[in-house]
């Protein structure tokens, strides 16, 4: 079995968005829409605050409350965690955004660019008119691993199979890969430091991992 997972390094992540401006760039989603998106978190009491960036988006779930919902079966999942929207069979009724714990979901209700009516080279490429209306979020860049994989590439060790945030990031704070194989870069990283999910007490049982190692 094959579960992908995102690591996220909080030691490591300096916040520069390169992650948001790579997914952006990778899918063409609209202005105001950030499937990786990075809260700026201030912790503490003054005088003793810290600043704490952390990518959040998708958690892909393993028991995701936006598929329980979902009355029209357009939300799945695939046998490697990957939570997918069939824009298809959506009927844009927004169940799954009020359901999702991580506000991960988002509807667009018409074609919106950078910079107004007319899109830039690379969204008049990337642009999806099957997203207009319907839910959409992070897909862990599906297409892209499973391109990488007919290609024989390794999810989480090839770019070519790899989520565009993950290639990107600069602080090499994100890290994809296979949970269920203990060789993996993201097994080796949860044996070997402190981590934590999101809203763990929610039994989502999220494919998101942070690690902290609180100072
Ligand atoms: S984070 Fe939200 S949208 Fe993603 S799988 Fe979990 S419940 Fe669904
Ligand atoms: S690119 Fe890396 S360092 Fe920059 S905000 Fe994203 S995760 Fe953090």
């Amino acid at each position: 079995m094959t579960r992908y997972v995102m690591v996220a390094d909080l030691n490591r992540c300096v916040g520069c968005q390169t992650c948001t401006a790579a997914c952006r760039h990778t899918n063409a989603t609209p202005p105001g829409v950030q499937w990786r998106k990075v809260l700026d978190i201030e912790m503490g009491e003054y005088p003793n605050v810290d600043r704490l960036f952390m990518p959040v988006g998708c958690q892909h779930c393993s028991d995701p409350p936006c598929m329980e919902v979902c009355p029209s079966t357009a939300t799945g999942q695939r046998k490697d965690g990957i939570v997918t929207i069939d824009y298809d069979i959506c009927i844009g009724c927004s169940y799954c955004a009020v359901a999702c714990p991580y506000q991960a979901r988002y509807k667009v209700e018409e074609a919106r660019f950078a910079y107004g009516d007319t899109p830039t080279e690379n969204e008049a490429i990337r642009f999806d008119a099957g997203r207009i209306g319907v839910a959409q979020k992070c897909t862990f860049c599906a297409d892209r691993v499973d391109a990488g994989l007919a290609k024989g590439l390794t999810p989480g060790i090839d770019p070519d199979a790899t989520p565009a945030c993950a290639n990107a990031c600069i602080a090499n704070a994100l890290t994809f890969g296979d949970l269920e194989d203990p060789n993996s870069k993201v097994s080796e990283l949860l044996t070997e430091n402190t981590w934590f999910r999101m809203h763990e007490e929610l039994g989502t049982d999220p494919g998101f991992f942070y690690l902290w190692n609180e100072k």
